[in-house]
């Protein structure tokens, strides 16, 4: 069998019953070789995330202020841990130089990722493993982009030293050393590097749910999980607000064609999602929609000039004035005389005002349209390319509700419908959409 990456996020990690069950985890099959780990989540409601911890730590220093108080918390979660696991070393030695550095450094990406790379030391004392501090692998350029060749390269080298090992998530090191981390979350992208790195069978992605839901539970009651997916229907779930993966996760292990597989440490039975490169043949049986996502915040501006179908280069106007004023749209959808963009809110603030009159100057439409408060869902799935009568039905669940449709943007992959809705139809909208398709 090939090499199996494990990423572990917070929660599976946030205590020392949860080492050993990740321990087990681990040598329930060999072919666990590399582990990722975050740093301690929390263990109640309530609880604090190291990394919050940390990053108020770095503030008080920053500011020349007492943080002994903070930072000796933070040095309790690690001594607890390593002391209920009788970890033999010097862990308080290694606490202490921790506190110094951050002191010295006064960085807050070194000191953020000082929650990982502790538990980084912890975990590879307790599985008995190497240890490969992520500063040495994942290359980030001057500039802070990750260098994702780069990267790749190093790591693999460093791969081929060690038959097994633990990574820290979360950070890497500019070209001079220095450290620098990922946006919030992003130890699913270290884990994701290291498994294209490692030509691994599957990144399996170790978090505290079991998988993808259909659908938001906080709006549908008990949804599905989805037991399949593919990275585009994942990506177009993820851009719509669904959330287990952090976004630039995907783009490693779907490039180097490695399937990911987010399971449940506290249900290590359950086999979760999988999220693949190909949908397989017998999955649009009996299950036509992979899931439904939405975003509220919306503004549909809706242009109408009579003649616009025939007149050069109106599209093209229309998105320079979006342009001109660095603004991204989300959606277009068109009819002969109209044309509607739809545009986030946040893109939005501050620059509506010019960007109609610019619209105005530009295009001399006939009325400019401005509908705020508007809800986008998108109804995803391969299945649904191949299935007769999926638009109808998502219609007429919508209009059986009462939901009244103010735009209709049907991907070119065929594989989603999205709707734009008024945002007080939004939970209506999404369990119309979900208990249309699935049948419990
Ligand atoms: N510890 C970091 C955070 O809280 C990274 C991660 O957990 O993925 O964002």
């Amino acid at each position: 069998m090939g090499i199996k990456v494990a990423k572990f996020g917070g929660s599976s990690l946030c205590d020392a019953e949860h080492f050993r069950k990740v321990k087990r985890i681990i040598e329930s099959d060999p072919d666990y070789c590399y582990v990722v780990p975050s740093a301690p989540g929390k263990r109640f409601d309530g609880d604090d995330k190291i990394t919050d911890l940390l990053y108020q730590c770095h503030r008080l220093v920053e500011r020349n202020h007492s943080h002994e108080e903070l930072f000796q918390r933070i040095k309790d979660r690690y001594s607890s841990i390593a002391r209920e696991l009788e970890l033999d070393f010097d862990v308080e030695g290694l606490l202490l130089e921790t506190g110094d550095d951050i002191r010295r450094l006064k960085n807050p990406d070194f000191a953020a990722s000082r929650g990982e790379y502790l538990n980084g030391i912890l975990l590879s004392k307790y599985l008995g493993w190497d240890f490969i501090d992520a500063k040495e692998v994942v290359k980030f350029d001057r500039q802070g982009n990750f260098a994702a060749e780069w990267t790749n390269e190093v790591m693999k080298e460093a791969l081929s030293n060690h038959r097994r090992a633990v990574i820290p998530g979360f950070y890497g090191a500019y070209p001079n050393g220095e450290v620098h981390t990922f946006s919030r979350g992003g130890s699913d992208i270290s884990g994701a590097i290291v498994a294209r790195a490692a030509q691994a069978e599957v990144y399996v992605n170790w978090t505290d749910v079991s998988g993808f839901m259909m659908a938001d539970p906080r709006i549908v009651d008990h949804p599905r999980v989805i037991r399949e997916l593919s990275y585009r229907e994942l990506r177009e779930l993820s851009y719509m607000g669904a959330t287990v993966l952090h976004e630039d996760a995907i783009f490693p292990v779907h490039k180097a064609g490695i399937p990911t597989n987010i399971r449940n440490t506290n249900d290590p039975d359950d086999p979760g999602t999988m999220i693949v490169m190909q949908p397989s043949e017998d999955r649009f049986k009996d299950q036509v929609i992979t899931g439904v996502a939405g975003h509220k915040n919306f503004t549909l501006l809706s242009i109408e000039k009579a003649m616009m179908n025939s007149e050069y280069g109106f599209g093209r106007r229309v998105l320079q004035a979006l342009e001109d004023f660095g603004v991204s749209f989300e959606h277009l959808p068109t009819g002969i005389d109209t044309m509607s963009v739809v545009v986030a809110d946040k893109e939005l603030v501050t620059r509506k005002d010019q960007i109609i009159q610019r619209i105005q100057q530009t295009c001399q439409p006939d009325s400019i349209e401005i509908s705020t408060g508007i809800a986008l869902i998108a109804t995803v799935g391969h299945g649904m390319s191949s299935t007769p009568g999926t638009a109808a039905k998502l219609f007429t669940a919508l209009s059986d509700a009462g939901v009244n449709i103010r735009m209709i943007d049907q991907g070119s992959s065929e594989m989603n419908i999205i709707v734009g809705i008024n945002v007080d139809d939004f939970e209506t909208a999404m369990r119309a959409i979900y208990s249309a398709f699935v049948k419990d």
